[in-house]
């Protein structure tokens, strides 16, 4: 981290914050908002991808995880990491899977803290222990089953003992979900029966619960070992036991989204991500918003300024928008020194409905959008609107699509200005390992325009890229993705819906 970030005059604290079990949306409020306003976060394998994507591109990232064979970081030097960073000043969160109280050593984390005068905060986050259940269609608790749910952990002593009354759980009758519990299978249910409980007992593995690749496994107490080791159950998952477990079958509501089982990455800039991936979650998808590209607006812009002031002289007949960022950057520069009054004298055209879309909510309702969302139809079929010294303003990005100036050229006596505007940047996150996140078979990237593929591929240079099914907004995009070698289908529409539409179809097959 930067020696500037590091603010001496003030005092830093410690959020130790539930990150949920990983759906994004099961992220609390408060969590979202500590995580956003960090400069560093602490986090581990169980914290998904879609929440990491919420940390700030400045803040420092450090994953404490175990990673293909290392161990993970011992839990005195993550103690000791948490008040080094602290005492340095700066807002770190301790981020953890779940709840951090629940089997997350959240309690020890504290210790070294609060014997150092260190402030800190506990955000409670969505246990796995009952959410997962919960979208396996699992009641932990049902007035008609049971009348206490145990939580218990299936972590072995240092002794390689169990710390568990197997007798006492039998007696209670109530649902018990074990925690960390996949490795010692055989041995727990062993126990269970051991202690009394009838083999018959419906017990379930819930693998991976509240992600795109959740599974159920549904067997009974005697049978649950078998089963798990047949589906070839991985961590993260957990078990429960309980007359309740059968009811899965009945009440399991997560696989009939139309997207459940999909993960897609959204690689857009941040600023149009989240309407994306929030429609996708919608139908089931996991989203992860992963930018690829940055939009950075031109500081020094004489040219744009003389455009923008000429306006108001109707110096343009014409205004052509390109893109919504287009239109944002645009936008933030005429309201700098201006109002919408000035786009009163000329007409506005748009590509397509994002750029409409974002030209709404500045209260402009485009004049003219062509049939068909590309560089190619918007310069035809405004060229048929144009008449003889007409002047048209295209403010876009540097090196923008030349189709559209060579049909609106075609009229004679027309007058073009097409204005750079923004430089469109690439970014990498580092959090996101593309290689081996592209392996499952789930895994889409969505790609809305050309500039997010080259940013996709700069991004992650070293990986193969024929592993990456890829999912594209018009001909252009399809064809940059082709040319990287991805597997590639294109939506039918240049729109978002049909976009996830298309994801649909396509993720269908695989299922
Ligand atoms: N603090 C966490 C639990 C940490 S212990 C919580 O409140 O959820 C780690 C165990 O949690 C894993 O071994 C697994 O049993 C369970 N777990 C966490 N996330 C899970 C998930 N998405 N699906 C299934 N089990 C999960």
């Amino acid at each position: 981290m930067d020696k500037e970030k590091i603010k001496h005059n003030r005092k830093g604290k410690v959020w130790l914050v539930g990150a949920g079990p990983g759906d994004y949306r099961l992220l609390t409020l408060k969590a979202r908002d500590v995580i956003e306003a960090a400069d560093v976060v602490v986090y581990d394998a169980l914290v998904g991808s879609s929440i990491l994507s919420l940390i700030p591109e400045e803040a420092e990232k450090i994953y404490v995880g175990k990673r293909s064979g290392l161990h993970t970081m011992k839990q005195s030097e993550i103690n000791k990491l948490l008040l080094e960073k602290a005492q340095q000043g700066l807002k770190v969160v301790r981020l953890k899977g779940g709840d951090p109280f629940v089997f997350g050593r959240g309690g020890e984390e504290l210790e070294l803290l609060k014997k150092n005068g260190i402030p800190y905060e506990v955000v409670p986050g969505v246990t796995s222990a009952f959410a997962v259940p919960a979208y396996a269609g699992i009641p932990v608790t049902h007035r008609d089953h049971c009348s206490s749910v145990h939580v218990v952990t299936g972590h072995r002593r240092k002794d390689h003992t169990y710390d568990i009354d197997f007798a006492a759980l039998a007696e209670a009758g109530g649902t018990i979900v074990f925690l960390m519990g996949i490795s010692s299978l055989p041995v727990l249910m062993n126990g269970l029966m051991g202690g009394g409980i009838d083999p018959e007992t419906p017990a379930a593995v819930i693998e991976k619960g509240t992600t795109a690749a959740q599974r159920i496994i549904s067997s009974t107490v005697e049978g649950l070992a078998e089963a798990a080791k047949k589906a070839k159950v991985v961590m993260p998952a957990i078990i429960v036991v309980g007359e309740v477990a059968a009811l899965s079958e009945d009440f399991s509501w997560l696989e009939d989204l139309p997207l459940a089982g999909v993960r897609a990455v959204v690689t857009r800039p941040r600023e149009l991500s989240s309407g994306l991936a929030k429609m996708l979650r919608e139908k089931g998808a996991e989203a992860i918003e992963l930018p690829t590209i940055r939009i950075e607006a031109a500081e020094e812009n004489p040219v744009i300024d003389e455009a923008i002031k000429g306006l108001r002289k109707s110096g343009y007949e014409w205004v052509v928008f390109t893109s919504p960022s287009g239109v944002r950057v645009f936008m933030d520069r005429l309201l700098e020194k201006y109002d919408l009054r000035m786009l009163a004298y000329c007409s506005i055209a748009a590509i397509g409905k994002g750029t409409e879309r974002e030209l709404l909510k500045y209260g402009i309702r485009p004049d003219m959008i062509p049939t068909v969302y590309d560089g190619r139809t918007l310069g035809a079929q405004l060229a048929v609107l144009l008449r003889k010294g007409d002047r048209v303003l295209i403010p876009r990005a540097r090196l923008g699509n030349p189709e559209l100036v060579e049909e609106l050229s075609r009229v004679r006596g027309v007058h073009i200005d097409d204005v750079t505007t923004y430089d469109t940047k690439y970014v990498t996150q580092e959090w996101f390992d593309a290689d081996t996140e592209f392996d499952d078979p789930h895994t889409f990237a969505l790609f809305t325009s050309a500039s997010t593929v080259r940013g996709f591929v700069n991004a992650y240079k070293g990986m193969n890229f024929r592993k990456v099914r890829a999912v594209c907004i018009g001909k252009q995009t399809a064809a940059e993705a082709k040319r990287c070698g991805m597997g590639v289908c294109v939506s039918d529409e240049a729109t978002l819906e049909s976009l996830c539409v298309k994801l649909e179809e396509v993720s269908k097959a695989v299922k």
